[in-house]
């Protein structure tokens, strides 16, 4: 129950309810506790551990004193190598408590009632959720898997309208992995050149862990520099989320507001995790590599053990940690209705935690983090095989 008789929500989240990522996790947690051996392939974190050069950093920071409130839109120094990294200038940068907190400062400070953020299903689930709770209406496209789970330029015409503020775009995609070549990038850039009012939102969190190469949106398509926010973080690449870290580079004039939203809400990140994110961001990037490769193999094994299964169709993901296969033959033969379901049936039955597609917009998929251990990865794929092949 959201609501008692001595508690009422604010219209403003009425129907917010736990990520159902979230929720999933901590029923998989319960379950274990309870003694049930059960594999969770459901969460987004990279199973490897920071690099120890950016833990130095952070204890070598604390040592030093950087123990205080920072400038709210982050230190000098995180904003110097954001901006190098980023072919901007330190002004266009701004630091936040994770790239989650970028995208809610960014949708906080630009949307009015009724205002529209057009977003491309499968999307990370959070989108919706802060667009909502940022009082903005989300208007979902959904992208099919025989589309590579991409926004085509037709589709985007015919969401804009009048009172569209932003499109978001993710790519590498949580879930689907899904990477927009150079060509595509254009032939969106395209529409949005025939509608200056839309500002863009590009996520690109997930950069790094890329199986082809990877286009930065500013770099296809530099004319829409000022309407576009890019955001990023150490969180995935570094293997970081604990240190709540990411960034948003985009015109001055959005990062100012985007910096009073934060100045009252947060007043700027960890001082000591921004100190980490400089050795981050100027260290070594070899292990990125390293990681990368050991991510394509997990992949590998992952899309091939999903396609032999029965009623699964599993497209290759091109970049980040997920595969999001299509399950609706599997569905029907095991009688769920929704994917929902057959997640439940997943836990409940096979001791597998997986994560719904409706979650992400697209209901009929499901989604498999490959960010766990091979040894975690093949136990599970096993027990959906067994479930899908001996029923129950
Ligand atoms: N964007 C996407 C697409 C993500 O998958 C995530 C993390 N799951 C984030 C942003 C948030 O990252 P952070 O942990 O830095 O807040």
């Amino acid at each position: 129950m959201l609501d008692t008789p001595s508690f009422r929500r604010a219209h403003r989240i009425s129907n917010l309810e736990i990520s159902e990522i979230v929720q999933i996790s901590e029923r998989a947690a319960a379950r274990k506790v309870q003694g049930y051996d059960i594999v969770s392939l459901s969460t987004g974190e990279p199973d490897f551990p920071t690099p120890d050069h950016v833990i130095e950093a952070a204890h070598g920071a604390a040592l030093a004193g950087q123990t205080r409130y920072t400038a709210t839109l982050g230190t000098a120094a995180l904003r110097a190598a954001i901006a190098d990294d980023a072919g901007a200038r330190p002004d266009e940068v701004i630091v936040s408590t994770g790239a989650k907190q970028v995208i809610a400062n960014a949708m906080l400070a630009t949307l009015d009632a009724g205002d529209q953020v057009v977003m491309p299903a499968p999307y990370w689930t959070s989108y919706s959720d802060i667009v909502t709770m940022a009082g903005g209406t989300p208007v979902i496209v959904p992208c099919a898997m025989t589309e590579g789970f991409k926004l085509t330029p037709a589709a985007l015409e015919s969401a804009l309208t009048p009172r569209t503020r932003w499109l978001m775009l993710n790519a590498p995609s949580n879930p689907s992995g899904a990477i927009y070549s150079r060509e595509e990038i254009l032939a969106l850039a395209e529409v949005l050149a025939r509608h200056p009012h839309v500002w863009v939102l590009s996520d690109e969190i997930y950069e790094h862990l890329n199986f082809v190469p990877f286009c930065r949106f500013v770099a296809v398509a530099p004319e829409l520099r000022d309407r576009l926010l890019t955001v990023n973080g150490v969180s995935k690449a570094w293997s970081m989320t604990g240190w709540r870290i990411g960034w948003g580079v985009g015109p001055v004039a959005l990062i100012k507001a985007m910096g009073a939203v934060q100045g009252q809400i947060t007043s700027g990140a960890c001082s000591i995790a921004q100190a980490a994110a400089v050795a981050a961001l100027t260290g070594d990037r070899t292990l990125l590599d390293t990681r990368r490769e050991v991510l394509r193999a997990r992949r590998d094994l992952v899309v091939s053990a999903l396609n032999a299964m029965p009623g699964v169709d599993c497209a290759s993901p091109d970049g980040a940690f997920y595969a999001f296969p299509r399950i609706t033959g599997a569905m029907a033969a095991q009688g769920h209705a929704t994917d929902a379901d057959f997640c439940d049936w997943l836990l409940d039955h096979h001791n597998l935690a997986l994560v719904p597609g409706r979650a992400f917009g697209l209901p009929g998929h499901l989604r498999l983090s490959f960010a766990y251990a091979e040894t975690d990865l093949k136990t599970g794929l096993a027990r959906m095989a067994s479930a899908l092949n001996g029923g129950n």
